[in-house]
């Protein structure tokens, strides 16, 4: 049995449905599984009840963009208490509108750049949480870019002549929001991360972060070795996932990772379990 601790619905940026990732899983012998949509808890309601029919065990997740020293980085949350998670509910929607406005300057963005592009095209594709894959995929489909990876290099990256600039909460709030929530914070794929991890980390936990996702897709088993260090060294939990998309990005396996590359002890999943009900988590 696996278990995968990342994943997308195309509630976010995946390409499956809540009840087809549920499908995916089972036949993929996943067991434990959170969905992390981006800035939506909608593909973890829809799956719930379905993984329950299945026999999975469906932990609640979610990724948010957050800025870390100027740049965009991504917080998992996980275990959020049912009975807390209205009021950060109503701040997802805040993050929520903040994306549909930033999407509408970013379609005027490509068309200045020669990208023949609407609103429309991209919300029919990711509705109310359109996000810049949705985008790179119509690149694609329209022939300015061969992949959704060079649709990013040469139009949607941080880096790239398309991008532009989206009100994204502070690294430190969200980590608070998750954690008032009664949730826990995993800092995700540290591998990313466009500041010094070292110098941040013990900032993060100061702030309330309660792990790191040591176990990922993009992770080399020397990049695992140093977050599992990192994370003893700073007494913070672990988590993992594949970070699957479906087709979006195709390469990657539920509970697998890419080429493999990812394997989950349980006792990842029995101590963040023992975390989140124990009560100290609380108070922050
Ligand atoms: P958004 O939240 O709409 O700004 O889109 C962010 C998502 O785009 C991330 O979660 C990634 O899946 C993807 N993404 C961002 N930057 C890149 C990049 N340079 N290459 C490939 N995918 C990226
Ligand atoms: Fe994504
Ligand atoms: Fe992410
Ligand atoms: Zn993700």
């Amino acid at each position: 049995m696996l278990i995968d601790l990342h994943s997308h619905t195309n509630e976010s940026d995946g390409s499956a449905s809540p009840s087809q990732l549920i499908d995916i899983a089972r036949r993929a012998q996943v067991g434990v599984l959170a969905i992390t949509d981006h800035d939506t808890f909608a593909g973890y309601d829809l799956a719930l009840p379905i993984a329950t029919g299945a026999g999975i065990d469906l932990i609640c997740g979610i990724e948010i963009s957050a800025k870390l020293r100027g740049h965009s980085a991504h917080l998992l949350g996980y275990f959020i208490k049912s009975d807390q998670i209205g009021g950060l509910r109503d701040w997802i929607k805040e993050l929520q509108s903040s994306r549909r406005e930033r999407n509408a300057r970013l379609t005027s963005r490509l068309r200045e750049l020669g990208i023949d592009l609407t609103l429309e095209e991209a919300e029919a594709r990711g509705r109310v949480n359109t996000g810049r894959p949705h985008f790179a995929e119509i690149i694609v489909e329209k022939g300015y870019a061969t992949t959704i990876q060079e649709a990013f290099d040469k139009y949607l990256d941080e880096a790239a002549p398309g991008y532009v600039h989206r009100n994204e909460p502070e690294f430190f709030d969200a980590i608070q929001k998750i954690r008032r929530a009664g949730g826990i914070a995993s800092l995700a794929h540290p591998v990313r991360l466009k500041c010094d991890l070292l110098s941040v980390l013990p900032q993060l936990r100061e702030a309330g972060l309660n792990a790191i996702e040591a176990y990922h897709s993009d992770h080399t088993p020397a990049d695992t070795k140093i977050y599992l260090s990192l994370a003893q060294q700073y007494g913070l939990l672990r988590t993992g996932g594949s970070d699957f998309h479906g087709a979006t990005k195709p390469d990657l396996e539920l509970g697998k990772g890419r080429g493999g590359n990812l394997e989950i002890p349980p006792d990842v999943v029995e101590q963040l379990r023992a975390a989140s009900s124990s009560h100290g988590l609380h108070n922050v």
